[in-house]
């Protein structure tokens, strides 16, 4: 279930760093600490009140003339506007009420997205002073005194948060539809694949005027099966955040990838792989997100009858991390393979959702070990007592062993391809974790 999302968007210099630090240093318990989502770490898994919700980081900005913050500022709130649940709008009592606080609140207001409004530097521990009440002038409900240095305040922000998260009713809505983010950079037929898909399927777009997250989405129902895009307006409607800043653009394929069950990452195929094609798709893989690779614009290469197999090695070299996504040579403009993603997409989420039961694990696993020994170390050979499957999306299976230092990363590649010639898990990626044992 995909989790809701968290902004927080405000001024330079306002406290935002220094309250996002204390939110997820202090007071909130974070949870699921994924390794390796280092370099472009953005989300923080949260829990307050018992209610989970991903708080996003959507990045500094750079204080360089007027002009440039505003159209910063306009563009983060945009992004917080598309994407988040509840936004966190931080404003500062020294600073009071700004034209540029304005400017922001009224993109806010009219979004009818739900707004915390965190009045920090709010110090002084006796009450409040009189230029807290002009906070109301923004006009977009109950300003929150915080002092994000000393932590004050937070508690309560937390709580005006998590009253706003969206019901959990509402969550469950589209149980039995794929969710697909199509991600991929600027230029490579994103749109125009989703409007192919959603033309041909003379769908439903649910278009409720910004009122819902879901306005965003658009639902799909074929023969294949029923399937909500996720973040299309974004999408469809190009103009909406100018895409030419890398990060945000980046920032917004991880948000919809967090929400999604599988991720078709959308190569242009007459460009080919690019460095953002690996941040993207590398995202999808740590979340243990299914992922499809539909390498777009098929139709405008100059093809002889190896063209295809040239192109599959070396898109394999290029996405060597996530050797079980599947390649499907489209073109969004013909519709040439169209169902063919749909077949994939559809696989691949099955097989993120797939459960096998610990007696078949267990007989892979004495055939795995009786082919290849397992390690051995200063005379101390590795035992594994057994495996078994501890959750789905992705499935994730724990090795019960002997000793930790003897489970090679190579030995257990050797059993996770042995998991993999069993099964048919095309299209995601699995877990194997160890747990030592006496
Ligand atoms: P950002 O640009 O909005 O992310 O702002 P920062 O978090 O970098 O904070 C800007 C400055 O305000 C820093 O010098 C912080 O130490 C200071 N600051 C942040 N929160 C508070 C606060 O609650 N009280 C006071 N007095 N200073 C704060
Ligand atoms: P996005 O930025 O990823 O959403 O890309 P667009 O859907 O806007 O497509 C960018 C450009 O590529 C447009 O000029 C499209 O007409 C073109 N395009 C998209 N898909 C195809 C395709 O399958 N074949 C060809 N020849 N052009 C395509």
């Amino acid at each position: 279930m995909s989790k809701p999302v968290v902004a927080v968007v405000g001024r330079p210099n306002v406290g935002k760093s220094t309250l996002f630090n204390k939110l997820i240093g202090q007071r909130l318990a974070i949870v699921e600490d994924t390794p390796g989502v280092t370099r472009d770490r953005i989300f923080y898994d949260c829990n307050w009140g018992g209610r989970t919700f991903l708080l996003v980081d959507t990045g500094g900005i750079e204080p360089h003339s007027d002009d440039v913050i505003l159209s910063h500022i306009r563009r983060q709130a945009q992004l917080a506007i598309d994407s988040a649940d509840v936004i966190i709008f931080v404003v500062s009592l020294p600073d009071g009420v700004t034209a540029t606080d304005m400017e922001v609140a009224a993109m806010l207001h009219k979004s009818r997205r739900p707004v915390v409004l965190c009045v920090n530097k709010c110090d002084s521990v006796g009450g409040l002073p009189a230029e807290f009440y002009e906070f109301y002038n923004l006009g977009i409900g109950e300003p929150l005194p915080v002092s994000s240095v000393h932590g004050h305040g937070t508690g309560d922000l937390l709580d005006a948060v998590v009253d706003e998260l969206p019901g959990q009713a509402e969550e469950d809505e589209d149980e039995d539809a794929i969710k697909v983010a199509v991600i991929g950079k600027p230029n490579a037929g994103k749109s125009s694949l989703i409007n192919k898909v959603l033309g041909e399927d003379r769908m439903i777009v649910s278009d409720i005027a910004g009122t819902t997250r879901d306005a965003v989405d658009s639902r799909v129902e074929n023969r294949y099966g029923k399937f909500v895009f996720i973040d299309t307006a974004g999408i469809r409607r190009k103009n909406k955040v100018d895409d030419s800043v890398e990060r945000y653009s980046v920032l917004r394929a991880f948000m919809a990838v967090d929400r999604a069950d599988v991720a078709v990452m959308v190569i242009d195929a007459t460009v080919g792989f690019t460095e953002q094609d690996s941040k993207v798709a590398g995202y999808a893989h740590e979340q243990g997100k299914a992922c499809v690779i539909a390498v777009n614009k098929w139709d405008a290469v100059e093809k002889d009858t190896h063209t295809m197999q040239a192109f599959r090695k070396q898109l394999q070299e290029d996405f060597s991390f996530m050797p079980y996504a599947p390649m499907v040579f489209l073109s969004a403009l013909t519709g040439q393979r169209l169902g063919q993603l749909f077949e994939k997409v559809v696989k691949a989420h099955q097989n993120n959702s797939l459960r096998i039961t610990t007696g078949v694990l267990n007989d892979i696993l004495a055939a795995a070990t009786a082919r290849v020994q397992p390690p051995t170390d200063k005379g101390k050979r590795l035992k594994i007592y057994y495996m078994t499957q501890a959750s789905t999306n992705p499935p994730h299976f724990v090795c019960f062993v002997n000793n930790k230092e003897l489970f090679h990363f190579s030995y257990q590649r050797y059993l996770e391809n042995q998991i993999r010639e069993q099964y048919d898990l095309e299209g995601t990626p699995i877990r194997l974790s160890v747990r030592q044992r006496g």
